[in-house]
């Protein structure tokens, strides 16, 4: 492997890591950049899962989340264009910096051939109508107005980034991982690197700033790195959940007007916050898979290929006190054990039969009007695997949604899991994004202050920014 010394290196090629190498280049950043990003560049990630039909658990890294782009290529790519959706970052930054800066990345996007069209902005009476609905069901509906890229435009917008990178010679290096920091006197000095298949030959990369972008998959790396090297961090919180899949007759009412509803209700008797994402109009349910072979649920919708169905995930909060400081653990254990009694597959469950204290079967999956999007999800019992708290805190939720949305809490309703968002260690970061290492920087989902597109491309253009401002 023959990687230059740097001036600027970027571990992790998602967007928060595109975007602060393109915010550099725009601003006439005259140094070097060199981006290092374990998977592959974007033309050549492909989920075999379109051929297959089934998850064949690719080696050494899932497509879905790991190459040019990140977890953003495959993602239904909705960027939410408001501070309150997205992540934390507005509570470090402040949400009128941040909202600016989101305007300003949305921009590029549109530059990059996003569509004009923002979702989620019409229709007021009606929007007025569903509001009214979920406040008495104890239900805040959160405003968000959605650019819908869609997964196929997200990956022509992204693979243009790629070739924007590369035309303005920043050294982007694929198939190569990021093992360890090198840091001296408590300042960085660079990382150690290798390639990401073989891990042989590992080679020093010496750098005068390095920016950490290594998203949610990076997050357990970046954990023990922050343990090894010192790096402040806290524990933060986790979502647990599942995803929900009904017709998409029964979600017209609130799809035809709002493309995403978001919806956050505190329910008894634990009064954790539990809430609705990324909502799929006509979408399918996915399968992501983590290291560790764990298999995590998720969404997505295309621009064009629709189903009958809309799934969304419903995510309950858990905030753990002392002496426990290991979410990220305690998400995937609870993952193993839905995986578990899948046989090392996702769990789908009708709603009628969780009511009735049963498992589901398969039989009965196939003569229900809701077919299930997600073929090789396993009918069974959720209930057997998922905390009691997370369970009364999904299906208390579920009943007050069925009150702004008739016909949700029908027996027929498909609840997938698990659906896990790891977010869990959060990076001390002073005003400019920088730890306590001097000249070492985290950014995006991997640092716990994004969990959007949007957000974490936000932090990248803040990040490239400031890097040029400050030279
Ligand atoms: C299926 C799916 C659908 C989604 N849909 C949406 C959506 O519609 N709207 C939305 O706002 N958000 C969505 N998200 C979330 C969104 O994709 C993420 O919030 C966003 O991509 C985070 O950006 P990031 O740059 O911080 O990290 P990532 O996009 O995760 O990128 C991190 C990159 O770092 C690389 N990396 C990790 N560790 C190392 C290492 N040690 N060395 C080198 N490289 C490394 C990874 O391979 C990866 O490419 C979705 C996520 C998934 C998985």
């Amino acid at each position: 492997m023959t990687i230059k010394n740097t001036n600027i290196l970027i571990i992790g090629a998602g967007p928060a890591g595109i975007f602060t190498a393109y915010e550099l280049i725009e601003k006439g950043y005259e140094g070097k950049i060199t981006l290092i990003e374990k998977g592959v560049s974007i033309d050549k990630r492909h989920c075999p899962k379109d051929k297959t039909g089934i998850c064949v658990n690719c080696k050494p890294y899932c497509h879905i989340t790991t190459g040019f782009s990140g977890a953003g290529a495959f993602s239904d790519g909705k960027l939410s264009l408001v501070t309150e959706v997205g992540g934390d970052l507005p509570s470090h930054s402040g949400a009128s910096k941040v909202q600016g800066f989101i305007d300003y990345t949305d921009q590029i996007y549109l530059k990059f051939g996003a569509d004009e069209k923002i979702e989620g902005i019409e229709n007021t009476a009606e929007i007025k109508e569903i509001r009214r609905k979920a406040i008495s069901a104890s239900l805040k509906l959160v405003d968000c107005p959605i650019r819908h890229l869609g997964t196929e435009k997200a990956q022509e917008i992204y693979l243009d980034l790629q070739n924007y990178l590369l035309e303005n010679e920043v050294d982007i290096h694929f198939g190569t991982l990021a093992e360890d920091f090198i840091i001296e006197a408590g300042a960085i000095k660079g990382a150690i690197i290798t390639d990401s298949k073989s891990k042989k030959n590992s080679v020093k990369l010496m750098a005068d700033q390095v920016i950490v972008a290594t998203g949610r998959k990076g997050s357990d790396w970046l954990f023990h790195m922050c343990q090894k090297h010192g790096i402040n961090q806290v524990a933060g919180p986790i979502d647990i959940g599942v995803r929900v899949e009904v017709r998409n007759e029964v979600m017209e009412s609130v799809n035809n007007v709002l493309y995403e509803s978001k919806l956050i209700g505190y329910p008894n008797p634990f009064g954790d916050k539990v809430r609705t994402f990324c909502q799929n109009p006509g979408g399918f349910v996915s399968q992501e898979n983590y290291d560790e072979g764990i298999a995590i649920v998720n969404g997505h919708s295309y621009k064009e290929l629709k189903s009958n169905n809309t799934n969304l995930a419903i995510l309950s909060s858990h905030h753990f006190t002392e002496p426990f400081n290991q979410p990220t653990e305690y998400g995937k254990m609870t993952a193993k054990l839905v995986n578990m009694l899948g046989n090392g597959a996702i769990l789908v469950q009708r709603y009628g039969d969780i009511l009735e204290g049963k498992r589901t079967w398969q039989h009965e999956l196939d003569r229900s009007n809701v077919t299930p999007t997600l073929k090789d999800a396993v009918a069974g019992d959720l209930t057997s695997s998922l905390p009691y708290r997370t369970m009364t805190n999904i299906l208390n939720f579920i009943e007050a949604l069925d009150k702004v949305v008739p016909g949700f809490a029908s027996r027929e309703t498909l609840l997938y899991g698990p659906e896990i968002k790891f977010y869990s260690n959060r990076i001390t970061l002073n005003d400019n994004f920088e730890t306590n290492i001097k000249g070492l920087y985290a950014l995006g989902d991997s640092s716990g202050w994004t969990r959007g597109l949007m957000m974490a491309s936000a932090m990248g253009v803040m990040m490239g920014r400031y890097l040029v401002e400050k030279k």
